[in-house]
């Protein structure tokens, strides 16, 4: 399994804070069936910020590590950005790459808000060639709120990464069924870990397997698993069109 999104790296944002924290969540990565994990630290965030230089020399720390080697996983270097008017110039200075070097450039709104020029940074983004990657919108207080913020990104042309622990119900039953209803209407399109502890925010991917209650889903959980390796190969994902059928829902409850 391949997992696009996590903090496995040491001392660079909140996800480990020594080499045996990593090696921890690494080992529980593996019992999880990860094959293949892009590191993903926080990239412009309020208090974190990695550019993609940083990024690998500390990836290449954990690669040369006896105890992950042994682990036979294959790692790989990427970025969680914070959406700030910043992407654009770390985007032409080479202080962000895409995932794995591809086009596809994984996204997180600050958690209450969606920025009012994130339209237009997504535009712009995709004119030059990108594909951003909303990460977990699920948790995102004004999506929440409001689903067609994200009908509209997705249906311009980005796409979606739910956290496996929001489909556990980690995160409370309104995530979790706000991320299930993402699947019903085609707004998800990539699922992963954001792990970041062992501990607290551990890695999750077989789990999701186990879960009956989602049994229903797998098939699609499958899909967005093997998107992830399209990701790192840098081609297309086959996706299907959007639908808002999460309102007519909502309309008909009324009655
Ligand atoms: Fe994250």
């Amino acid at each position: 399994m391949i997992d696009i999104h996590n903090h496995i790296l040491v001392d660079v944002d909140d996800g480990p804070k020594s080499i045996n924290e990593a090696i921890k969540l690494l080992k529980q990565a593996k019992y999880e069936g990860a094959t293949d994990i892009v590191a993903t630290p926080h990239h412009l965030h309020t208090r974190y910020s990695n550019d993609i230089q940083k990024v690998k020399v500390k990836l290449n720390e954990l690669k040369n590590n006896p105890d992950i080697k042994g682990l036979g996983l294959r790692l790989y270097a990427g970025q969680e950005i914070r959406v700030t008017d910043r992407i654009i110039d770390d985007l032409k200075n080479c202080k962000i790459e895409g995932i794995n070097g591809s086009r596809y450039l994984l996204l997180e709104f600050p958690s209450n808000e969606v920025p009012h020029y994130s339209n237009q940074l997504f535009y712009e983004l995709q004119t030059m060639g990108y594909i951003p990657i909303i990460a977990h919108p699920e948790r995102n207080k004004a999506i929440v709120q409001n689903m067609d913020l994200l009908f509209e990104f997705v249906n311009s042309g980005a796409l979606s990464q739910i956290t496996t622990s929001s489909l556990l119900g980690e995160f409370g039953s309104n995530v979790r069924k706000l991320s299930l209803k993402m699947i019903d209407n085609n707004l998800a399109h990539f699922i992963a870990s954001d792990a970041h502890n062992a501990t607290n925010r551990p890695f999750m991917l077989k789990q999701l397997f186990n879960e009956r209650k989602l049994k229903s889903y797998y098939e699609e959980l499958e899909s967005y698993l093997e998107n992830g390796k399209a990701v790192l190969e840098n081609k297309r994902i086959s996706k299907q069109l959007p639908t808002q059928e999460y309102k007519q829902k909502k309309w008909f409850g009324l009655f």
